[in-house]
């Protein structure tokens, strides 16, 4: 496992030019340079020099960040920046009392129990016979609260699908996000053994799991079969048919590689009126241990998300990640507000697809 002093040079190749800035939700809020990469890299720079320590002061800083990784995707010099950010939190949480405690809380058995609750209210409908087989990727918040699986496997029915479960452990984001890399790497190699090659496609309703599984490997074959459902649902010959005219308005999750998908599946919704939102791919400002860390401002965050999401007028809010739905619920919270949705849901509730 990688050290942060492997990564010294990595660090090094940060110009301060400042860029981050420009695209860091934290940053815009808070103007707080040490909430935004470049102020992190210093410091860490500083912890490498000798001249700092990697004190709490420094990881309450790692933990002003949303995880959306815009600054990798902006970041001139190419910058690997969500590796450090895990590398240094791993150094943090094994040194810390509190730290100890997450590891126990995200232990397979004790997080693997937790999430069975939900299993209770699962539509357990078969989905056998069809010519293309797919393996579903079920996230955590679908076990604990499997609204948007029980809607997928409404729509599903309706092609020449086989759909195929297996019982996952989590993906791992939410463990490599506070720096327990070694429970990232168990879920990691867990999973991969039930990821084998007797299947088209796997699929996920949540935008987060898929990247997550995509980037277990570098490998282009591997990763090619890994897509949303919606990717799926756009290459069959079905429409979804509403009888009321509908107003909707997208979120792209920070974790959704792509949503080229969107207009095409649109497309054969009809009845239905796309409005863009401001700033639609723009984080939610929840992001899990975020949310939980800084609560104000994910709170300020999320109820900017919702301002913007609100203006459109749509009367249907639609997202691809169910930690999103949570974020954009928590920005409207006291407020009467569109419904909110898992794509998933919203497709499911079509009057007729034909
Ligand atoms: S954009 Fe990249 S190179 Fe520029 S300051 Fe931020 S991390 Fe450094
Ligand atoms: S990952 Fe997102 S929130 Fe974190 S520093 Fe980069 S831009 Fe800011």
């Amino acid at each position: 496992m990688k050290k942060l002093s492997d990564l010294e040079a990595e660090i090094k190749r940060c110009s301060k030019c400042g860029k981050c800035q420009e695209v860091c939700p934290v940053y815009k809020i808070t103007g707080n340079d040490c909430a935004v990469t470049r102020g992190k890299f210093i410091m860490l720079s500083g912890v490498l020099k000798g001249d700092l320590k990697l004190n709490k002061t420094i990881e309450k800083y790692l933990d002003l960040c949303t995880k959306c990784g815009k600054c990798k995707d902006f970041c001139p010099s190419g910058i690997n920046v969500c590796e450090i950010f895990n590398i240094a939190k791993h150094e943090c949480i094994n040194k810390s009392f509190s730290g100890k405690i997450i590891k126990l809380f995200q232990s397979r058995k004790i997080f693997n129990n937790f999430l069975k609750m939900g299993q209770l209210f699962k539509h357990n409908k078969n989905l056998t016979n069809g010519s293309t087989k797919v393996l579903y990727f079920k996230g955590c918040v679908n076990k604990l609260y499997p609204k948007s699986e029980n809607a997928l496997k409404k729509i599903l029915l309706n092609f020449d699908v086989e759909l195929l479960e297996k019982d996952f452990d989590c993906c791992g984001i939410p463990f490599l996000s506070s720096g327990n890399i070694e429970r990232y790497e168990e879920a990691k190699n867990f999973n991969l053994k039930l990821l084998d090659d007797n299947y088209d496609y796997v699929i996920t309703d949540c935008a987060s799991c898929e990247n997550t599984i995509r980037n277990y490997k570098a490998n282009a074959e591997y990763s090619q079969k890994i897509i949303n459902v919606f990717d799926l649902i756009v290459l069959q010959d079905k429409k979804f048919v509403y009888n009321k005219p509908l107003k909707v308005t997208f979120h792209k999750p920070c974790h959704l590689e792509s949503d080229a998908f969107l207009k095409p599946l649109l497309e054969k919704c009809k009845n239905i009126e796309y409005i863009e939102s401001k700033d639609y791919d723009e984080c939610c400002g929840f992001a899990g241990e975020f949310a939980l860390k800084n609560p104000k401002l994910s709170f300020r965050l999320t109820q900017r998300k919702a301002e913007n999401l609100s203006k459109t007028g749509a009367d249907v809010i639609l997202t691809t990640c169910p930690a999103c739905i949570i974020g954009i619920r928590q920005g409207f919270l006291g407020k009467k507000h569109p419904k909110i949705l898992n794509i998933t849901e919203f497709l499911a509730m079509a009057d007729q697809i034909i």
